[in-house]
């Protein structure tokens, strides 16, 4: 043997306070349901767990899509099946871009071979349903609406509704990302209109990273089934996956993630007890608490009042304070987690999450006191 034994011990992660972009704090109800017993994937009590879980899913989304579940992988992954699925070569789709993640949505699009027809909007700004609406008096052909609800690199709330029912009077279907907004704000599937819908598990749902709960209309469903040549994704392939996620007879597709899937039936199940209203008016009053504070550091919000996100705040780096630096004092001084900027705004601003678990007084009370200690 050439390679010698390594001398690397269990690892022991720090206790943190995660008040970044996501993952969210985890409660320890969803921990204890991640060490339970390991069973097979296609054991019967398995089995009834996952049509629980569908169940539970479909509240969340506020949808009655029967094609509702949590694709094996992160939030990257069920956007990809979205698109893997609804977009064939030659498709035009209109892409709303006003951050990172629409950006992600338009290389999507190019790598599957269709046609992305931007519109873009100032990153910090919501999507702008006129700009959406031109575009589709200028593409009546475009196939597919796709934008981002909640920026998570900005901290924008985008008009779902609005933006739903542009795209249904042009004919066209949506795929809307509610990585961020699930749990946090109200995410309304069927009311609005949204064929195809993406989450995160480690977001507002406050489960551990790594799932990635998924919606599709019938009408969504109706175009994959007439979809011209296979899915180019074999994973990803809804016609396929659906033999395990659904039916009288599940059959072997993959192996499922076994825990990861039970943390994520407790998490919606602690979701169910709590209630979607109060869960968003919970998440609303802790910003609203959060924002006051940081107002009275002398903190300016990036995203203007009527599309700032409650879970996700972003605001400008305060004048001669070193962004970096001030981070990582609050993670060594505080345990404290907080985001950085992405993309054009690196550098520039703070993202502090309030998502799930994480949106509580005491994580408000302890951000503001630990910014107020490296600012000054
Ligand atoms: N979309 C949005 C809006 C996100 O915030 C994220 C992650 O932060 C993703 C997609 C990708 O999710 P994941 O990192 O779980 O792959």
């Amino acid at each position: 043997m050439s390679i010698d034994r390594p001398e690397i011990r269990s690892f022991q992660p720090p206790v943190r306070t995660l008040m970044g972009p996501g993952p969210s704090d985890v409660p320890p109800r969803v921990l204890s349901a991640l060490a339970r017993p390991t069973v097979g994937h296609l054991d019967p009590a398995f089995v009834g767990m996952m049509d629980e879980l569908k169940t539970l899913l479909r509240y969340a989304f506020q949808t009655r899509n029967e094609l509702t579940f949590p694709v094996s992988g992160p939030g990257s992954l069920g956007m990809e099946t979205c698109f893997v699925n609804l977009v064939s070569p030659g498709d035009k789709v209109i892409v709303c871009v006003n951050g990172v993640f629409g950006g992600r949505m338009a290389e999507n699009v190019r790598r599957l071979g269709g046609v992305a027809v931007v519109v873009e909007d100032p990153w910090g700004a919501p999507v702008d349903p006129a700009k959406v609406e031109e575009a589709f008096a200028a593409n009546p052909d475009a196939a597919l609406l796709a934008f981002v609800h909640a920026e998570t690199s900005t901290g924008a709330l985008s008009d779902a509704a609005a933006l739903a029912a542009i795209a249904r009077r042009h004919g066209a279907l949506t795929i809307m990302d509610c990585v961020t907004s699930l749990g946090g704000v109200p995410v309304l599937l069927d009311e609005w209109g949204i064929d195809a819908a993406y989450s995160g598990s480690q977001k507002c749902l406050s489960c551990t990273p790594g799932l990635s709960p998924v919606s599709f209309s019938e009408a969504a469903v109706a175009r994959i089934k007439g979809r011209q040549g296979a899915c180019p994704s074999w994973f990803q392939d809804l016609g396929l996956v659906l033999g395990y996620w659904s039916g009288a007879k599940r059959t072997y597709h993959h192996t499922a993630p076994v825990n990861p899937l039970y943390g994520l039936h407790e998490s919606l199940v602690i979701l169910a007890e709590e209630g979607l209203e109060a869960a968003w008016a919970r998440h609303r009053d802790n910003h609203l608490r959060l924002r006051a504070g940081l107002e009275a550091l002398g903190m300016r919000f990036v995203v203007s009042e009527e599309a700032r996100l409650p879970q996700l705040n972003s605001v400008w780096v305060p004048e001669g304070v070193d962004e970096a630096a001030a981070r990582t004092r609050l993670l060594q001084e505080f345990g404290l987690e907080i985001g950085a900027g992405l993309g054009a705004l690196a550098g520039k601003v703070w993202r502090i999450g309030l998502m799930g678990h994480s949106s509580r007084p005491a994580n408000v009370a302890l951000c503001l006191s630990a910014l107020e200690t490296v600012i000054k």
